[in-house]
């Protein structure tokens, strides 16, 4: 998998605002944040996207998802919030590494566009 931005993130060659850092994960602001919270959480492990994740990755997909609920209520979303994942093109998704979007402090609307 080529380089993307996020690993640059993780390698820290260009700068984030860093909420959460494990072994396994870290969790940075977005950079155009589309809600007052708008943090986004990727595996160190440099898999595409949810569609490349293996079945090796299940322990990891939990793991990414029990810290983005964590971030939840470090930060404060105790009305709700919601997470994310872009897959692909038609779903959306710009930068060719998994991340999961965590978004909240206002009232989110459905369905997405
Ligand atoms: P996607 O569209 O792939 O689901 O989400 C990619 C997200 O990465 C976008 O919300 C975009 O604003 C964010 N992003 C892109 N480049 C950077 C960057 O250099 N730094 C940070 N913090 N976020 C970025």
């Amino acid at each position: 998998m080529p380089d993307t931005i996020f690993s640059k993130i993780i390698n820290r060659t260009i700068p984030a605002r860093i909420v959460h850092e494990d072994d396994r994960c870290l969790a940075f602001h977005d950079i155009s944040p589309q809600a007052p919270v708008h943090v986004l959480v990727i595996p160190k492990k440099p898999i595409e996207s949810l569609a490349h994740a293996a079945e090796e990755d299940t322990d990891l997909l939990g793991h990414l998802l029990a810290t983005t609920t964590n971030l939840a209520r470090t930060l404060g979303l105790d009305a709700g919030y919601r997470v994310v994942i872009n897959t692909g093109k038609e779903g959306g998704q710009s930068v060719d590494h998994l991340h999961l979007h965590l978004l909240g402090g206002r009232s989110l609307s459905w369905p997405p566009g």
